[in-house]
């Protein structure tokens, strides 16, 4: 037996797009909300499937998909449909979910993960169905997700581990916020369905994966899984599994069910689409500078290393921040640090986006800015910024808050100071006049700890030498 086993996987990955009504009804999507709302409270006749309703397609949804179709480099068909994919489920009351299944938006596109070309075969929209809650001794169905657009993104089988699924995912993320047709910050889902297999095997379908880092949870698991049948001299059995996020486990849920077993029908209710080729060109003229493009641009104009750069285009509103800042005169390599290091750990360690997070450009900028003229140490700045995003207040209300204290920098205040640390330190004093250089980082020492920080070490050190002359 080989000890290096081959995995070919592919995603399927559903993501809820962020419009402000659903798909086929003017009702809210309650995936653009930020909290969840009270069950059944943004339905009507359409989105709860009642005979006779008429689904009317939200023009809006047509328009991202046509924008993620351009931003994953897919081909697009100009021409399509909706169908019915028959099924007898509670989660859809129409008895039919509204899909694309002939005819996908997108095609034969592709995403750059770490250097490597992720295959993207299709793009197509569908509608979300309800969410079944099931409770011990019965079953409730909470519509307000019925008709909620959805994007369903299928790769080709090109990944090969699960950290490269995660590093794919991320990067779709990344793509789809740059386009501004998924926000992170609302209750709107990323899910997807893995297709995983060992090279000569049968393939498992991995249903429901919630996010990113569950998706690599459960992928590790299920290739451990399935590593072990084959050392165990058993054939991976093809089927359908689902992914328990509490047990962090798969099970099986049922022979694995074709496509073909659903019945898809032509939705007669929903007139065909056609793409005008003016409106798709002027939707490919406007799209943003994607991620990969603002990386190239970032390490070249502003001479970044990769790595500093990779971490400024994470987001497209903290690229957005540094590019302004240095618009109004901060220093790259400042701007850099201070955007790209400090403001970032501070959100990931708080699990947050710059976006979600209470920090404002403005208020950012001044504090760099004042940090620039020495008005305060690093550590004070530092600290500045974690208050700014706990509190989410300018930079004058937090110094009247937490009474920061600035640098002391006149030569006046410093010179003040070196004195009383003279006098409090005579053996000190004794032993750098006696030719011990060391003696005089110690009084430096001293006066750093009287300013609590606040004071220019260099500065310190010249006002001393001056003062002890
Ligand atoms: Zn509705």
């Amino acid at each position: 037996m080989k000890r290096n086993l081959e995995y070919i996987i592919g995603l399927e990955t559903h993501v809820q797009l962020n419009t402000k009504s659903k798909l086929f009804c003017s009702c809210k999507n309650v995936a653009s909300l930020k909290e969840e709302p009270l069950p059944n409270t943004y339905v009507c006749e359409t989105c709860l499937g009642m005979p006779g309703s008429k689904p009317v397609v939200n023009e809006k949804v047509i328009e991202y998909a046509l924008k993620v179709a351009l931003a994953l480099n897919c081909k697009i068909n100009k021409d399509f449909f909706f169908s019915r994919k028959v099924y007898f489920y509670p989660d859809l009351a129409k008895n039919y979910q509204i899909t694309q299944y002939e005819i996908p938006v997108g095609y034969d596109g592709y995403v750059v993960v770490n250097g490597k070309k992720i295959r993207i075969k299709r793009v197509h929209i569908e509608e979300d169905p309800a969410k079944i809650v099931h409770k011990k001794d019965y079953t409730l169905v909470d519509y307000n997700r019925s008709g909620v657009p959805l994007l369903e993104i299928v790769t080709e089988p090109d990944i090969s581990s699960a950290e490269e699924a995660r590093a794919y995912l991320f990067k779709l993320k990344q793509i789809l916020e740059y386009i501004g047709v998924y926000d992170a910050s609302t209750l709107a889902v990323f899910k997807s369905d893995a297709n995983i297999s060992i090279k000569g095997m049968e393939r498992v379908e991995v249903k429901n994966i919630t996010g990113l880092k569950e998706v690599e949870i459960a992928l590790k698991y299920e290739m451990l899984r399935q590593k072990q049948q084959v050392l165990q001299g058993r054939n991976v059995a093809r089927e359908t599994r689902r992914w328990d996020e509490t047990a962090k486990v798969t099970r099986a849920m049922r022979t694995k069910e074709e496509e073909e077993d659903y019945g898809y029908i032509l939705d007669g209710d929903l007139p065909a689409v056609k793409v005008d080729y003016n409106f798709l060109k002027e939707l490919s003229s406007k799209l943003p500078e994607l991620p990969d493009e603002k990386l190239q641009r970032f390490v070249k104009q502003y001479g970044l290393k990769e790595k500093t750069a990779e971490s400024l285009i994470s987001e497209r509103e903290i690229a957005d921040l540094f590019e302004l800042a240095v618009k109004e005169g901060i220093s790259v390599k400042e701007a850099a640090t201070w955007i790209g290091r400090v403001i970032k750990k501070i959100l990931n360690y708080h699990a947050t986006s710059y976006k979600a997070s209470g920090f404002k450009d403005e208020w950012v900028i001044e504090t760099i800015k004042a940090y620039e003229s020495k008005k305060y140490s690093d550590a004070t700045t530092e600290q500045i910024l974690r208050k700014m995003f706990e509190d989410s207040l300018p930079l004058k209300e937090l110094v009247k808050k937490y009474g920061f204290k600035e640098m002391v920098s006149s030569d006046d205040a410093l010179k003040a100071i070196a004195l009383e640390v003279i006098e409090e330190n005579k053996k000190a004093v004794q032993d750098y006049r006696t030719g011990n250089e060391k003696a005089l980082d110690f009084l430096v020492g001293k006066i750093m700890a009287k300013t609590k920080g606040s004071a220019d070490p260099k500065k310190a050190r010249d006002v001393l030498k001056e003062v002890l002359k």
